[in-house]
């Protein structure tokens, strides 16, 4: 089994008291970079895409490419649908060979949330996929989803429990004031809360919107019960930075095989500072 689910390795991680980092592809450029930096520091890996990364890039080509690499690397990997909104559509890409997904109800009323959830958890765990989801809601944009700050809602540690125990979910992404996308001002964590849902919740924490987090606010959301880190936005960046900076100078580039090295060894830095950032180098 090439292509996994992330149980297993976030309860490792949760044990040992590191976080797995899950990283939104968007191409193949990305994609090798993840897998062959992780790879190459035996560190754990989820390969994560957006609804609508998937509908860009195609889901039998995601699924494909990152089993083969896999396979050449010998490294298991998980395939993530990172909030994603409907049943049906997960139950494609299961279906497809994914076998970790994000149902995220975090828009809908408490019990609208709990029974969608519970819909997907009961289909998931029959294929051996396991089961993210979310409660509260971070501010910022997400694929084509924004929240505004006004309506961002921290998690409630009690209703994290009642949530946790009514869906049976394998892993809770709590709000604790990351936003998505680039932070305009510095974000300031509620690690008190944080420390009261680890208290409520037994099963592993994502901690969503973690790109322009410094290392330290990594660390000690780690050491409060953070198993899993989503990075998005640094990847990008650093992918489309290197790339305007490789053009500014090579006008005339057009071979994608010389104008993607800088952009690709851009993004071998991020991926190297999060798991370092996360802890889990050598954790496979
Ligand atoms: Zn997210």
């Amino acid at each position: 089994m090439y292509i996994i689910s992330t149980k297993a390795m976030l309860q490792k991680a949760q044990r040992e008291g590191y976080a797995v980092p899950a990283f939104n592809v968007h191409n193949l450029e990305t994609l090798q970079v993840v897998v062959e930096t992780s790879a190459g520091l035996h560190a754990p890996l989820i390969v994560a895409g957006t609804p609508g990364t998937f509908s860009y890039a195609g889901t039998g080509n995601i699924v494909a490419i990152t089993g083969d690499l896999a396979k050449t690397w010998n490294h298991p990997l998980a395939i993530h649908l990172d909030h994603h909104e409907s049943f049906d559509d997960i139950k494609q890409k299961v279906k497809a060979g994914v076998r970790s997904a994000m149902i995220d109800g975090s828009h809908l009323a408490f019990a609208d949330n709990v029974a969608l959830v519970k819909k997907v958890t009961d289909y998931c765990h029959r294929y051996d996929v396991s089961v993210e989801a979310e409660l509260g809601r971070l501010g910022g944009q997400e694929d084509d989803l924004v929240v505004d700050g006004k309506d961002a809602l921290y998690t409630s540690p009690q209703q994290a429990r009642e949530f946790v125990a009514l869906t049976g979910i394998d892993s809770l992404a709590v709000a604790i004031g990351t936003a998505h996308g680039l932070y305009t001002a510095a974000p300031v964590l509620d690690f008190d809360r944080l420390a009261q849902i680890r208290q409520q919740v037994d099963i592993p924490l994502v901690l969503h919107g973690a790109s322009g987090l410094s290392g330290a606010d990594i660390s000690r959301a780690i050491r409060s019960g953070i198993c899993k880190v989503n990075v998005a936005t640094e990847l990008k960046i650093a992918f489309s930075d290197a790339l305007k900076t490789y053009f500014a100078s090579h006008p005339d580039a057009s071979d994608p095989r010389h104008y993607m090295v800088p952009a690709k060894a851009a993004m071998k830095e991020v991926v190297r500072k999060v798991i370092a950032d996360c802890g889990c180098e050598g954790k496979l």
